[in-house]
């Protein structure tokens, strides 16, 4: 989220390019971020709604869609109406510049709205986002995808998050396990879980600490999970292990 949307230019990520639609290089397909910081991954209301589908009908064709990450994409942008798109989003309350970025959760509704959950997933991506809200931070970490389940179920897809939660029960407590180095681009991988899981308490401190061992240890313009994948669990492991 930027401090001051009305200054943010498109090249923020509040609207994310996705590809030039077809061989048309004057078409494309824009994300928008339902990810403010302190609200729930992926929630929109009717109201908000009503305006992205105006925004769709002057900008995309009518056409809207919901992606896996719990954004909206419009896929039929011309470029030179992306500006005039983006402050349109900035006048719904919809421009937050997160595409790809740390507090771009996607969390499935856990506890609080699921009947099969084992702990709570949207007050962790809550706190998590409120932690990591600095924009300024959130840039400097660069791509970063997170992603937490309420149970083994794994609706949020945390095994191929490049740091998933997943929330268990032990013994009437919600702790939350850990995985590391999953990816659901075209380097597909399932994410290793780095060891014992961590408490509701401890698990914003366990990402930071995560998050802060990368960025001791990633070589220039190196992202999360390239790093992961040269160094391997052991620094991470460490961070969290040592602390907790
Ligand atoms: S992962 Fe589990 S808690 Fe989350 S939505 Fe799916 S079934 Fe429900």
């Amino acid at each position: 989220m930027f401090t001051d949307r009305t200054a943010s230019p498109v090249s923020n990520l509040a609207i994310r390019i996705l590809s030039e639609v077809g061989n048309n290089m004057d078409y494309v397909a824009a994300v928008v971020s339902l990810k403010p910081t302190g609200g729930i991954p992926g929630d929109i209301s009717a109201d908000e709604m009503d305006r992205v589908a105006d925004l769709a009908d002057r900008y995309s064709f009518g056409e809207i869609r919901v992606s896996h990450e719990q954004s909206l994409v419009l896929p039929h942008v011309r470029q030179d109406q992306l500006h005039e798109l983006w402050l349109g989003l900035v006048e719904a309350g919809l421009a937050t510049g997160n595409i790809g970025l740390v507090t771009d959760i996607i969390a499935c509704p856990g506890m609080d709205y699921c009947s099969l959950a084992t702990a709570r997933s949207i007050p962790v991506a809550q706190r998590i986002a409120e932690r990591f809200a600095d924009p300024e931070r959130q840039r400097e970490i660069g791509p970063l995808d997170l992603n937490i389940s309420g149970c083994i179920n794994a609706c949020g897809h945390h095994h191929v998050g490049h740091i998933g939660l997943l929330g268990v029960d032990k013994s009437g407590e919600e702790v939350y396990q850990i995985t590391l180095g999953g990816a659901s681009d075209d380097t597909a991988s399932i994410g290793t879980i780095i060891g014992p899981a961590v408490s509701s308490e401890n698990v914003v401190d366990a990402i930071d600490a995560i998050v802060g061992a990368y960025i001791a240890r990633r070589d220039d313009g190196e992202r999360f999970i390239d790093t992961y994948r040269r160094l391997g669990a052991a620094p991470f492991k460490e961070a969290v292990y040592g602390a907790h």
